[in-house]
This record gives structure tokens, sequence and C-alpha cells, in this order.
């Protein structure tokens, strides 16, 4: 396998309105703040964390739908940090985004095969090149050929979100961004529609980057995971060693909220303290430290940096990580 992408110290910051005029430090909300990590062709990376965490403004900043503050983007070993215009556009077909809300995604006035064949005019396919590939991507996706004279509000949202995945991979991309792709969606239309991703992945070799705050959503899908908090990656590990053994005491925290499969097997509930600190004033030190039951007078302040946990490559961002888990 060969690294199809590499983000390193990704930020994005936001500008809030400056309520001191001559104040040096202009405010911001540090919604991304220094991610880095790599995905290998054909592997699926979760990312999770509440709403607020990120996460979202992390992938669209991957895609250049928004321009990040800082930081470098290699896709295929090109930085493409500062594509613009004609480079820009053409990346586009190599990078797609899924929605979470199939609905709001789709133009209620257009009808599947306008939708599904849209980026394909954009790149200027053929009649004949758009008309044979809305017939495969209906297929690929579990929908009938008659389906593409009809609008969106005829289809289920499972139905609608198989759509949204059609209308991503029309110029075959290599990675996608699954913005929480099924959480829209009833349990058991979520498992068909993962099953699906799964299936398309296989078939198209495409790299998925999975952003969803349902852990066990992600379990399934990943191969590795990476936890945020506050714009920062707190712990990224291969998914089964982060389930059964987290080192963050807010991984462990998340993965206590997941129900049990097993209803004999008793679970003990971590309950955070506090809500989520806003990402504008963010804690000093770990930003974790307001909520985590671990904290000490270092957290506070100083900043633990992302490191190597374990030999298999577990990392994790916590001044006390081999005592917590103890
Ligand atoms: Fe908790 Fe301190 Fe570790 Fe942060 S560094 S997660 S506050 S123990």
């Amino acid at each position: 396998m060969s690294t199809l992408l590499e983000v390193t110290n990704l930020k994005k910051h936001f500008p809030l309105k400056d309520s001191k005029l001559f104040s040096r430090e202009k405010p911001v909300l540090k919604a991304v703040d220094g991610i880095s990590f790599s995905i290998q062709s054909g592997e699926t990376l979760g990312l999770v964390g509440e709403s607020g965490c990120g996460k979202s403004t992390a992938g669209r900043s991957i895609l250049k739908l928004i321009n990040p503050t800082e930081g470098d983007i290699y896709f295929k070993g090109e930085n493409i940090s500062h594509y613009r215009g004609e480079k820009l556009r053409k990346l586009r077909k190599d990078m797609q985004l899924i929605f979470q809300d199939p609905y709001a995604s789709l133009n209620p006035r257009k009808t599947i095969a306008q939708t599904i064949t849209e980026p394909m005019k954009i790149f200027q396919l053929s009649k004949e090149e758009q008309y044979k590939k809305l017939g495969q991507l209906l297929d690929v996706v579990g929908l009938r050929s008659y389906h593409k004279d009809r609008y969106p509000h005829e289809f289920s949202g499972g139905q609608r979100q198989r759509i949204g995945i059609a209308r991503s991979l029309a110029l075959d991309p290599e990675l996608v961004i699954c913005d929480e792709p099924v959480s829209a969606l009833d349990v058991s239309i979520q498992a068909q529609v993962i099953n699906l991703m799964e299936d398309l992945q296989e078939e198209f070799n495409l790299t998925y980057i999975f952003i969803a705050h349902d852990l066990s959503v992600v379990h399934h899908i990943s191969d590795r995971v990476a936890v945020m908090y506050l714009g920062e990656i707190v712990e990224i590990a291969e998914a089964n060693e982060l389930y059964q053994d987290p080192k963050h005491p807010y991984t462990q925290a998340l993965l206590s909220a997941v129900p049990e499969a097993n209803p004999h097997l008793e679970k003990q509930r971590i309950i955070l303290k506090g809500d989520l600190p806003s990402p504008a004033n963010p804690p000093s030190g770990c930003k974790f430290h307001t909520r985590c039951p671990f904290a000490e007078e270092i957290c506070r302040q100083e900043k633990p940096e992302l490191k190597q946990v374990s030999s298999n490559g577990q990392m994790a961002a916590c001044h006390f990580v081999r005592e917590v888990v103890s």
C-alpha cells in the first residue's frame, strides 16, 4: 500500500468579531488546531469526537472546500495546500464528499439522472459516457434504471444516501470523505449503507475518511481511528487496539458510553464533567483537563504531545498515559 494522503499540522482558525479594537491578538475560533496523520491507499480512517470537535471542518479543509489557515496537505505526494483555480478544479475529481443529510444535499428540482451526471457534465464527459456511467452507478449502489427519472422526494432516506454515494463516485475518485453519512438514517438502514460502502471500497479501491460521532459505526468500517477533542487529535490507533485498549481518558470515556452487545457484561460508564469548552477560548495545557478525571497541575500548564504509547503504533496525547491505563 502507498500513502495517498498526508496531513501535517493542519489548522483552520475562524476570525471572530474583535471587541477590543486595538488589542494585539485578534480573537479566533480554533476549529482545527494542528492535526497530522496519513492514510494509505484503500484504507479507512475513522475520525470521531463530540460535535464541535472540528472533525467536519478538518474534512472540508482537506478537500479544500475551505482554505486551511496553516499546515500542509499532500495528495499522492504532491503538496496541494496552495492549489487554486484549474489545478484545484482538476483535483476535485479525485477527492469527493458524501454528506450527512442526503435529502438536503440533493436538489429537489433535479431528477436522479441530472444529479448524478452533473459532475460528469462539468468534466465534459460525452453524452454516451454519461449515460453508460449513470447506468453502472445506479446498479452498483443498488438502485434500478427506472429510478433515474424520479425526484429525491420519491425516495426513502437510505435510497437518497445511495444516490448521494452514486454522485460522489461519478468521477472515479480515489479519496472519499464521508461526513456522518449514516447518522441521519435508521439503525437498520445504517448497516445496509455501511455494507454498501465497504463493497464499493473493495470494488473501486476507494480510500475513506469516515467522520462520525457514533463509535460503534466507526469501529465496523475503520482500519484505524483518530479521536478528536477541541480541534486536536488526542489518540490514533488501529481500530481493534483503540476499542480494546484505549489509552487516552477521553477515548475511554467515549467508549464507556457505547452500549455493550452482550447484555450479561457490565460496563462502567465514565461520565465527563461539564460541557465541551469553547474552541474560541480553549483551556490551557491539555485542553481536556477541565473534564478529565485524572487531571493534575501539569495538565493545566503543559500541553501533552501526541506520542507513541505502544509497540503497535498506538499514539495518545496524555502526560499520564501509562498510569491512567494501569
Ligand atoms: Fe487528563 Fe492530564 Fe492526560 Fe490531559 S494530560 S488527558 S488532563 S491526565
